[in-house]
């Protein structure tokens, strides 16, 4: 019998990336087993991970390029070849780089390689690139690098050795999964408590010592009320907010003038604060400066001026925000309230950690200890996904920092390459697109006023077709994904000529509107045209998507190709240690299929794109593990870190070595580098780890990264907003700006529940990830299937009996936008307001190669249709994105509706539809696995 080889790489069955050991006999997988010594999952693998077998294995996987036959939609195709695939994709791709490129929207989904993407894009010259952050999690991201130049999940983690006290915010199990469960796992064991703020206790809620079933969309209500109570009892880390924050930068009290609500600067730009021993207004950055944090001062020009937290002190002491005022709105009685911010202030405080380990401050300073406020958090969808998480997260990052918990023992600790603050963030480029030319700079980043929005010469049209970096949407930093289709049918603010996306099911479980959306894919202008001219798709199995694309090109799975999780992208490093990883072929194709990321390449060659032909006009890579070995974004500087030079010790820089896979495959997949001790924490302030950052090429000088509980490019948007600056946002959106991007963030209700008449629509309606799946793609895996084939509408109890709902019946939902009829089951765990289901199970008829009697498609459902990718119509005649007004983030947890019970226990889910044809050879009657091996 023939023996097992073990070959290492990188789960992708959710985004965690842990590392897996496949075991392949006979060029099949045989079982895959968690990698023992990768950072991440330290040998933990979960049901998904160990389900990769049959994602490997899945029937519904494509088998070869494909052209439309049938009508958009229906998912009648004809086998291509590669060739033909790629010069048609090319003559599509390059008419529109020779007129405008434009009219190329090229969007991607969870795909890991957005260095590769984005870069193929600014070298096509589109405006038009994003991935799907701006429907996931923009808001942590965004609201994280403005605070303090880190976020949660990929940015950094909790310190899971010395917290004393854990708090998660709008936790499923979404984004971080097995280092979560690790964590949680060492955490019960030291006896350490968890709170968990969430509308449902499942998952993590549920292991959680103490539970806060809060109401969706006022958790940044529940912070500021924490934050109330904490300055209220002068529970506040002042040492650390003086050293470390903008807390005493004195901001101009000017009102009605230009400089209103800025920084206070001198001749060189240098912000300035008061001293308290003399009371003279000098930079902050002085040596030897005391600065105060209280009482306005009169400036040498006679402006008054005030501390930022002077400020804070103002706006979060007011009664609004007093335990009291909150409870209704939240669902937190008073008590609990001010209960929980007594036991953060205890851990941050009474159980402070001093670690005897000498550092060395950016100013020189050098400190004996490193103090800990052994307090952490962690937060994710459930408050990203309002059109109030921008604020809401900032609002949580302003209590970590106020406890003196940031890249601290025992707090939030930043991962490598982060910190990485605004000033060390490149800035948004676009609107220097014209025909045959690339960008001059990366598509997504972090504007610093209304100057670096991408906005046509008139200063008020989007220049994206996402309306990212506008006036609708300045801090848009992942774009708006979930408005591609949408603006790209209404033409607004222009149509587009192709559609190009990658592993984005936007005809399903991607896209709010789902239904509409089917229909703006599918619908014709007056000449009988499609209104999106052309769509070219590529994904690995045959999605709903799949079949409303012109041209399918058909991707690999992830254990047959070459992928780099890189430090340019989205990286797993850990807080004590630099890492990167790969993925390599462990199995080869038994398809005409290839990795998507090769093909852009190839695209990008047949196209002469600059960077990817050399000076012959040749193809400079052969594929992307070429690229991936011999890229250089700057000099010494490529995709992976780790084995760079001729002598394979270099780390983050070196020339490219032709042997780095390899040494990547004999290391397990993957790269580690430990921090030096002395860097460990403190990092945003620490020079040993500003040393170490820039010798590893994560940055190329030193970066001074003062948190800003102020920020004050979102008062320059407000100042934009009351008609300063040359630059001026159009009428209608003036209110928007100045109320919700205001420099120290407040809260205010989710949008949509401000235009509707709450008492149509009473209730919350959510969704959460469930542990077992991770989107469409764990839903149609033979093994995953079994767990959850069917999704319910969890009710609450005394909604339930009110409306006469049992487990079983079937209900209608209603919302603004919708109507759906779905089976419900009672739950007493959860918040009273609130339904909720579980995410992407709901298949459509013939998608994913299940048949159309498959549960997922008789009962499985999707919130999606209830949820508009516009907000209820506000009589004006514009079209008001269903979005986050600071970043654009999808507001997917705004939904409000009411259940009714369905008269008549239905046989389906409603809406149901049209049986789409399967693009793939139809599926054995019986999937099965491991027969070869049982004897
Ligand atoms: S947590 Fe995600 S990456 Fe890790 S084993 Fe499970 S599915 Fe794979």
């Amino acid at each position: 019998m023939s023996e097992d080889t073990v070959r290492k790489t990188t789960c992708y069955m959710c985004a965690c990336r842990c590392g897996i050991d496949v075991h392949v006999r006979d060029g099949k997988v045989r079982y895959i087993e968690g990698n023992r010594d990768h950072p991440v999952n330290r040998g933990v693998l979960c049901a998904k991970g160990s389900a990769g077998i049959m994602q490997q294995y899945s029937p519904a996987r494509l088998t070869g390029p494909l052209k439309r036959v049938g009508a958009r939609g229906e998912g009648k195709f004809e086998p291509i070849s590669w060739d033909e695939a790629l010069e048609l994709a090319t003559s599509w791709l390059g008419e529109v780089r020779h007129t405008d490129p434009r009219k190329l929207a090229f969007f991607t989904g969870r795909d890991q390689s957005q260095s590769l993407t984005g870069w193929w894009a600014q070298q096509f010259g589109t405006p038009n690139f994003a991935a799907h952050g701006g429907f996931c999690s923009v808001n942590m991201a965004t609201a994280g690098i403005y605070t303090f130049g880190g976020a949660f999940w990929e940015f950094g983690a909790p310190d899971w050795e010395r917290t004393e006290l854990f708090m998660l915010f709008g936790v499923a199990e979404d984004h971080d999964s097995n280092p979560i469960k690790l964590g949680l796992s060492r955490l019960k064991a030291r006896g350490v408590k968890t709170i968990a703020v969430n509308p449902v206790r499942t998952g993590y809620n549920a292991v959680a010592d103490d539970w806060v079933g809060i109401t969706p969309g006022t958790d940044g209500l529940f912070v500021a009320s924490l934050i109330h109570e904490l300055l209220h009892a002068g529970r506040v880390d002042v040492d650390y907010l003086i050293r470390y924050t903008n807390a005493p930068w004195l901001v101009i009290d000017n009102p009605g003038e230009a400089d209103h609500g800025l920084f206070a600067r001198d001749d060189d730009g240098q912000p300035l604060v008061c001293d308290r021993t003399s009371g003279d207004v000098v930079p902050a950055a002085t040596p030897g400066v005391r600065p105060t944090l209280k009482n306005a001062v009169t400036l040498a020009d006679g402006r008054r001026a005030a501390p930022v937290f002077e400020l804070m002190a103002h706006a979060y002491l007011d009664a609004g925000y007093a335990p009291a005022a909150t409870a209704e709105a939240t669902g937190v009685a008073a008590d609990r309230t001010k209960a929980i911010a007594a036991q953060l202030a205890e851990a941050a405080f009474e159980k402070e950690i001093v670690l005897k380990r000498p550092w060395t401050d950016m100013k020189g300073e050098r400190h004996e200890t490193m103090i800990g406020r052994p307090v952490a958090f962690h937060a994710m969808r459930g408050i990203s996904a309002h059109s109030n998480g921008f604020q809401t997260c900032r609002l949580i990052h302003l209590l970590q920092i106020m406890l003196g918990s940031i890249d601290v023992p025992g707090g939030y600790r930043f991962k490598p390459p982060y910190p990485r603050p605004v000033a060390a963030q490149p800035r948004p480029h676009g609107k220097e697109s014209c025909a045959d030319s690339p960008l001059s700079g990366p598509h997504l980043g972090f504007p610093e006023g209304p100057q670096d929005l991408q906005l046509a010469p008139d200063g008020v049209t989007p220049v994206r077709l996402d309306k990212a970096f506008s006036w609708e949407a300045p801090l848009s930093a992942h774009g708006l994904m979930h408005m591609v289709i949408a603006n790209a049918h209404a033409r607004d603010p222009y149509g587009i000529d192709v559609l190009f996306m990658y592993m984005a099911n936007m005809a399903w479980n991607s896209s709010m509107n789902t239904s509409g959306t089917m229909k703006m894919l599918a619908d014709t202008d007056e000449n009988g045209e499609y209104v999106i001219p052309k769509i070219i798709y590529s994904d690995a199995y045959s999605s709903e998507m799949v079949a409303y694309a012109d041209l399918v090109l058909p991707d690999t799975t992830y254990l047959e190709r070459h992928d780099a999780i890189s430090l340019l992208d989205r990286p797993i490093s850990e807080p004590e240690a630099l890492c990167d990883a790969i993925r390599w072929p462990v199995l080869e194709p038994d398809r005409d299929v290839r990795g998507f990321q090769s093909v852009l390449l190839d695209l990008g060659a047949r196209l002469g794109l600059p960077g990817m032909v050399d000076d012959d006009g040749q193809a400079k890579y052969r594929d992307y593990a070429d690229y991936i070995v011999n890229h250089e974004r700057k000099p010494g500087v490529g995709p992976l870190a780790g084995w760079r030079g001729e002598d394979a010790t270099g780390v983050g820089r070196g020339s490219p070595n032709p042997e780095q896979l390899e040494r990547y495959i004999a290391n397990g997949g993957f790269f580690r580098e430990h921090i030096p001790e002395e860097a460990l924490y403190y990092k945003h302030a620490n020079q040993a780890w500003q040393d170490f950052a820039v010798a590893r090429g994560l940055q190329d000088k030193p970066v001074e990264n003062v948190f800003q509980l102020y920020v004050e490019p979102l008062r320059k948007f407000q100042l934009a907003a009351e008609g300063f600056g040359e630059l001026q946002p159009p009428d209608h959106l003036r209110a928007r700006l100045r109320d919700h991007l205001t420099p120290l963030p407040r809260w205010y209700p989710p949008l949509e529940e401000t235009l509707i008449d709450q008492a149509d629509y009473p209730l919350h309606a959510i969704t959460q990830r469930p542990a077992a799946m991770y989107h469409s793609w764990g839903s149609q895996n033979a093994w995953l299937r079994q767990i959850h084939g069917e999704n319910a509408l969890y009710v609450p109890e005394d909604i339930a009996a009110e409306a006469g709902l049992q487990d079983g019946d079937w209900a209608w939902v209603t919302s603004p936008h919708g109507r759906i009829r779905v089976p419900v089951k009672r739950m007493a765990a959860v918040n009273g307001r609130t339904l909720w289901t579980w995410n992407a199970i709901g298949k459509r008829p013939g998608a994913w190669s299940l048949s159309p009697g498959a549960p997922e498609a008789t009962k499985g459902f999707l919130l999606n249709h209830l949820i508009g990718e516009l907000l209820p119509p506000r009589g004006d005649g514009r079209r008001w994105s269903n979005s986050d007004p600071v970043t654009g983030q999808a507001a997917w947890f705004d939904l409000r509706v009411r259940i009714e019970k369905a008269d008549t226990g239905g046989a389906t889910v409603e809406p149901h539809f049209p049986t789409q044809a399967s693009p793939v050879p139809p599926p054995p009657k019986n999937v099965t696995w491991g027969k070869e091996w049982s004897g």
